[in-house]
């Protein structure tokens, strides 16, 4: 067969195919596939395992480990159907090791129930885990074998693909395979460079992706199984390739927009400046000479500012503000909590009005007349700086002359909420400046390429005179040494902030944990003002607490995790977090940075409940270690993979088919200098790629 070398057209023919060329794909079922994105043959290639099961071996009953997927085979020796509540089919199996394992049912046919006959021969595959009578595993795939099949094992890994709608998870691998056998020549599917991949010595994509869709026997499965086999990591470089030129690509369209500069002679911001009580630190006047350069441009401006807790955010975003006040404009300032917003306002209201300058308010309890009022003030433009919650995002309300939209914790809102608020001050003709500000360190790896549509500053200072908080971890049982520390510290007149961890994030609004807490250290610790706040008192009584504790009518706070962001009272110094070992690194890491505002000593306690798990023991030993929180959060991403750490479904992370940034970080200088290759030799690749991993679907329009 002679080799075919055209390039373009042959795959656009090959990879961009229909569906419904393969045999077993009619209109009903191609409406399935592609409600999830899948339409081309392209798109079942990349339709990539989500792991692997290792159907090469059976296990005997007898070595079965919980937690450990395997498969086993046995004579069922007992079936019980029951209901506790719902239906539930037990089946006991049995083999020559002695070992009885249980198959536990919850959804189940009745001709399902008549396949597990005493005496049957069942093989399945799952992972177990502890039940009342032994091992069990919970809804395992599983083969009733006659005795004429064949008792052959597999020969190699066998893929579990994500699954769709409506469609089999054997009938979605075998079209997989059909399109498979219609993979072109490697010449025709490879996009990338051929220098640059044979120096980083991985496989061509064509072997690549026959080896993550049918790793051939002697395939290195632990490899495989860790996501580090070389077909892996070609896919991922790919990917990730994909993801980084999608977002340059939104990047370049945003700065084709217009944007009112704001370049003036900065008189506010020299006011501003001066009447502060403290000394800008360096991080923060490098940050905002990096923001007054964005805002002179005519070009809209998208910079995220990350600062470790206290680093002086608010101040910085503050100066912005006048910059466009002095232009005559309007700024808004969102942020994800009555609390914070209000403490934002409280900050602005201080620093802006001696000034001159005009704030508003809004939040979804401003209300009937109240509201109107400062509606129209926003819609007149008399109201310079408007500061509020996601109510600043909502339809009615309407800006004269909006310029800067800043956004306050941004990982806590959606994108969408960041572009309505931006679309607020887009015209047709111009669209405002952002500035969107997080608290949450993003290691350098990750801020390259989950945000390669933004300008990323960092202020990488605390403020002087802030001392490192000191953190233990602490057994629970030794609970009563600690209620006496914090009725010596009380007397001291130090303030301590007491945080209950919830178990599920639902229990956010179930105060009981946090009343009883309350209750109990009331009752421990006579003569201490204790207060308490959790997520289910309105935001005013939340607001009423913490101005009383700040104000140092409160000596021992109670709170659930609603403190988390941005609270602000220096005189603090002592903080006790029950359950810790619950807690992420970064969670750990905002809370802690509640305390240490002033330039006492302050204190951490990490309280536990033992035992440990390996990984909890790790968290608690790196916040006793370091306070540094660009460290921690390098940690955390080393810990628990990026997508927690960001907020997955918020940023677009999510959505990787092969990559992942944790794993693969050593990936990302290589792709960022790939990217800068492709899009200055060879943009139609550029695009190709981004068309053949992401779509056409836009990811999330920052533009
Ligand atoms: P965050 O970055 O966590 O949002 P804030 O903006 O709330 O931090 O600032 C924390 C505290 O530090 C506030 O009380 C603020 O007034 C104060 N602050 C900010 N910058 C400085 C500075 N350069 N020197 C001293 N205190 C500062
Ligand atoms: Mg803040």
């Amino acid at each position: 067969m002679a080799r075919s070398r055209a390039p373009a057209p042959a795959l656009a023919a090959a990879g961009e195919a229909s569906l419904s060329m393969l045999s077993g794909i009619g209109p009903a079922v191609a409406t399935k596939l592609e409600a999830r994105g899948l339409s081309s043959l392209q798109d079942l290639w990349l339709h990539l395992p989500l792991r692997y099961e290792d159907r090469t071996r059976l296990t005997t009953i007898a070595r079965l480990q919980p937690g450990v997927a395997a498969q086993v085979e046995g004579r069922v020796s007992a079936v019980e159907r029951g209901f506790r509540g719902r239906p539930v089919l037990k089946v006991a199996l049995e083999d020559d090791s002695y070992g009885t394992l249980v198959l536990r049912f919850f959804h189940f046919r009745a001709q399902q129930v008549s396949q597990f006959a005493v005496g049957t021969r069942i093989r399945c595959y799952g992972t177990a885990k502890p039940g009342h009578l032994g091992l069990e595993i919970v809804h395992p795939s599983y083969r009733v074998m006659g005795s004429n099949d064949d008792d052959e094992l597999g020969d190699s890994l066998d893929p579990v693909y994500p699954a769709i709608e409506g469609v089999g998870p054997a009938t979605l691998r075998r079209f997989i395979g059909l399109a498979l056998d219609r993979l072109p020549e490697e010449s025709t599917l490879e996009l990338l460079p051929p220098d640059w991949l044979s120096g980083l010595g991985l496989p061509s994509l064509r072997s690549a992706l026959l080896t993550v869709h049918r790793p051939p026997p002697d395939a290195d499965l632990g490899a495989l199984a860790a996501g580090r086999h070389p077909a892996q990591r070609r896919l991922a470089i790919e990917e990730l390739l994909a993801h980084h030129l999608s977002l340059r690509r939104q990047r370049m369209a945003l700065q084709a927009h217009h944007a009112p500069s704001l370049r003036g002679q900065g008189a506010l911001v020299r006011q501003l400046r001066d009447s502060l009580p403290f000394q800008l630190t360096g991080a923060q006047q490098r940050v905002f000479e990096q923001i007054r350069k964005d805002l002179g441009k005519a070009h809209p401006m998208l910079r995220l500012v990350q600062g470790d807790v206290g680093s002086g955010k608010t101040v910085v975003a503050a100066l912005a503000a006048m910059l466009a006040v002095e232009r005559g404009k309007q700024v808004a300032l969102a942020a994800p909590t009555e609390l914070l917003a209000e403490q934002h306002l409280n900050n602005l209201r201080a620093w802006l009005e001696p000034l001159g300058v005009r704030t508003a308010w809004l939040a979804g309890k401003v209300t009937g007349k109240a509201r109107s009022k400062v509606l129209a003030e926003v819609a007149s433009g008399e109201a310079q700086v408007v500061v509020g919650t996601h109510a600043l995002m909502q339809d009615s309300v309407v800006f004269k002359d909006l310029a800067l939209a800043i956004v306050d914790e941004q990982h806590r809102f959606g994108v969408h909420q960041r572009l309505a608020l931006r679309d607020k001050g887009a015209d047709g003709r111009s669209v405002p400046h952002q500035l969107v500000m997080t608290a949450t360190p993003i290691p350098r790896t990750l801020a390259m390429s989950e945000y390669a549509d933004l300008d990323v500053s960092a202020i990488d200072e605390l403020p002087p005179g802030r001392t490192p908080v000191q953190t233990v971890a602490l057994n629970n049982d030794r609970r009563p040494e600690l209620i006496q520390r914090i009725a010596l510290a009380c007397r001291e007149g130090q303030q301590v902030y007491w945080v209950c961890t919830l178990i599920e994030e639902s229990e956010e609004l179930d105060a009981t944990p946090a009343q009883a807490t309350f209750e109990s250290l009331q009752a421990l610790l006579p003569g201490v003002r204790v207060g308490l706040v959790h997520g289910r008192l309105k935001a005013s009584e939340k607001l009423a607490t913490m101005v009383a504790f700040k104000a140092g009518q409160i000596d021992l706070l109670v709170a659930t995790t609603v403190i988390e962001v941005g609270v602000d009272v220096p005189n603090a110094s002592l903080m006790i977090i029950e359950n810790a070992e619950r807690l992420g690194l970064a969670q750990l890491h905002q809370l802690r940075g509640r305390v240490g505002r002033g330039s006492a000593v302050s204190r951490c306690v990490l309280l536990y409940q033992a035992p440990l798990s390996a990984m909890a023991r790790e968290r608690l030993e790196t916040m006793r270690q370091t306070n540094d929180g660009f460290l921690i959060a390098e940690k955390d991403l080393e810990l628990r993979g990026p997508g927690e750490l960001l907020g997955t479904r918020q940023t677009g992370l999510a959505g990787f088919r092969m990559a992942d940034l944790a794993r693969d970080a050593d990936l990302l200088p290589g792709v960022h200098d790939l990217a800068e290759r492709l899009l200055a030799e060879a943009p139609d690749v550029a695009d190709k790629i981004v068309r053949r991993w992401i779509g056409t679907a836009v990811r999330y329009a920052s533009a």
